[in-house]
């Protein structure tokens, strides 16, 4: 994505923010705090707000999907899920939780070694706007030595947990040189009830970015923040799907968007 799109959308976004809690301070109605409020959230919580600062999103390549996992390695899913990436011949992107890695090295090393991407997913999983600076720091810290030294190789993109965020969580992960990333489709995987709904909704979802003419970063789950053996075969039954399906799309990893 380029960097000038992006510094714009941050600088309007910055603005919007501004002016946004200008207009709350010098009006004392309940509806200019309720419209500073929702900014704020929607800054907070929106995998598509560049209010507090970039995030890689999705760049101006509609052909190009991305999948990514998060919530792992998990020792029955993310096996399964590189089998089948395998076979396809496609790399994905996986965010670490670092716990889990710690736990898992040896399936961290796998990933890595089959040529798939390694981001950083924080320690534990917490939601970082309720956290201490120290905890914020400490978490993602602690999570990138925790993944670069298992599996011996630089981590380059974070993606906070559950997309939450705030300019500190921003600034902390650019000070240890990653780039902090959301997503623009996201599947619900955690909570659909069959493999089908999870196929159908990504292709919706690739269908509409192609249309709006942005490649597509999808968010599945080979983990669980609460679990780490988390029953995921809906999950790889899906991406059995979506690979089948969009066998002929170029799929990518994160990092070359960078
Ligand atoms: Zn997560």
């Amino acid at each position: 994505m380029p960097a000038t799109r992006l510094a714009s959308a941050s600088l309007a976004g910055r603005r919007a923010l501004e002016k946004s809690l200008s207009s709350a301070r010098s009006l004392t109605g309940a509806g200019a705090l309720a419209a500073a409020a929702a900014t704020l959230a929607y800054a907070v919580v929106a995998p598509s707000s560049q209010l507090f600062g970039p995030t890689l999103l999705a760049p101006a390549t509609p052909d190009e999907i991305a999948l990514t996992f998060d919530d792992g390695p998990n020792p029955t899913a993310t096996p399964r899920l590189l089998d089948l990436l395998a076979e396809h011949q496609v790399r994905a992107t996986f965010f670490l939780i670092g716990r889990y890695t710690l736990a898992q090295p040896a399936l961290a090393r796998r990933i890595l070694a089959e040529g798939h991407t390694v981001g950083n997913h924080s320690m534990s999983h917490p939601r970082l706007p309720l956290c201490s600076h120290t905890r914020i720091t400490a978490e993602l810290t602690d999570a990138n030595h925790a993944i670069e030294d298992t599996i011996a190789a630089p981590v380059l993109l974070f993606r906070p947990p559950h997309g939450f965020r705030t300019p500190f969580v921003l600034r902390t992960a650019r000070a240890l040189g990653l780039t902090p990333t959301t997503w623009n489709l996201i599947a619900n995987d955690w909570s659909l009830p069959t493999a089908d709904a999870i196929t159908t909704r990504v292709l919706a979802g690739i269908a509409r970015n192609q249309r709006r003419g942005y490649a597509s970063n999808i968010v599945l789950h080979d983990g669980s923040q609460t679990t780490p053996t988390a029953d995921r075969t809906r999950t790889v039954a899906a991406t059995a799907a979506i690979l089948t399906l969009q066998s002929l799309a170029p799929f990518v990893t994160l990092d070359t968007w960078l």
